[in-house]
């Protein structure tokens, strides 16, 4: 298993303000295998566990890395499936590998998606709100591929907001997903969430996003998800926004 590293930019100030960890898996012939093929199949064995552990290890060990070689310090995101989120120990070993790690709470963000949320809204409400008191962040991931329920953003602890790809793309000829991404970024700018667009490739989409109230995005524009190496390089010469 490898990571790859995406970042994440403000769409206001053109600052990075963090990273998102992907994975990737090298087959025995060498060839890379995408996260769509093998997570979902994971996802339906306690093996997910085991690749969330890996993840959640790796990023933050090349986050130390990078911090004994200078380099600012950033956010890192890493995705958590249901089955983690569920464990009853998950805040604790979260904790766990930030301290191996020497890592602030405000160094990390879990990604979880709406549908990870609503399985049972009473016991990820009390999980989510562990890692908020603990001061890490959380985005709900993927919002618009499900049920998309406002209210959940409203009753939720959540940080950021990240609207999926479908919206980037199909934004430019529909004015109506111009409005839901408007409202969705006024309602949860009520709540001091932040939005973030996914999968942004042109700076024609940008400048839309950030239009209709957009704070961060995130794709192809900016960078595609790197190896450890092209992050640093990429840290490096860009502006990194401060960790407060
Ligand atoms: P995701 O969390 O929604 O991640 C965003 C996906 O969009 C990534 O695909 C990324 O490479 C891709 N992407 C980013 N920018 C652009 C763009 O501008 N255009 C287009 N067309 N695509 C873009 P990737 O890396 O193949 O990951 C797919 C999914 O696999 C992720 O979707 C996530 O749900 C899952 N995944 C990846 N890494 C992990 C992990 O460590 N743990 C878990 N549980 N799931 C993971
Ligand atoms: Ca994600
Ligand atoms: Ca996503």
């Amino acid at each position: 298993l490898e990571l790859r590293y995406q970042p994440k930019v403000s769409l206001t100030t053109g600052e990075m303000i963090g990273l998102e960890a992907l994975i990737r898996w090298r087959s025995a012939s060498g060839e890379l295998v995408s996260p769509g093929v093998f997570i979902p199949i994971a996802e339906r064995s306690p093996l997910i566990t085991r690749i969330t552990h890996f993840v959640m290890d790796e990023a933050c060990r090349q986050m130390q890395l990078w911090r004994t070689m200078g380099l600012p310090e950033t956010v890192i995101s890493i995705n958590f499936s249901s089955t983690d989120f569920y464990q009853e120990d998950v805040c604790a070993q979260i904790l766990n590998t930030l301290k191996k790690y020497k890592l602030k709470p405000q160094n990390l963000e879990i990604e979880l998606t709406e549908s990870l949320a609503c399985k049972d809204i009473d016991v990820a409400t009390l999980r989510m709100q562990e890692l908020r008191d603990a001061g890490i962040q959380l985005a709900m991931d993927d919002f618009g591929t499900g049920y998309s329920s406002l209210s959940y953003l409203q009753s939720l602890p959540f940080t950021v907001l990240k609207l999926d790809r479908s919206f980037v793309v199909t934004m430019h000829e529909k004015t109506v997903v111009q409005e839901i991404i408007r409202s969705a970024a006024r309602i949860a700018k009520a709540k001091h969430i932040r939005t973030l667009a996914e999968g942004v490739e042109t700076q024609e989409q940008a400048d839309m996003l950030s239009e209709v109230g957009c704070d961060y995005a995130q794709g192809y524009l900016y960078g595609h998800p790197m190896t450890a190496k092209e992050a640093e390089h990429f840290i490096r010469t860009h502006t990194i926004r401060k960790i407060v």
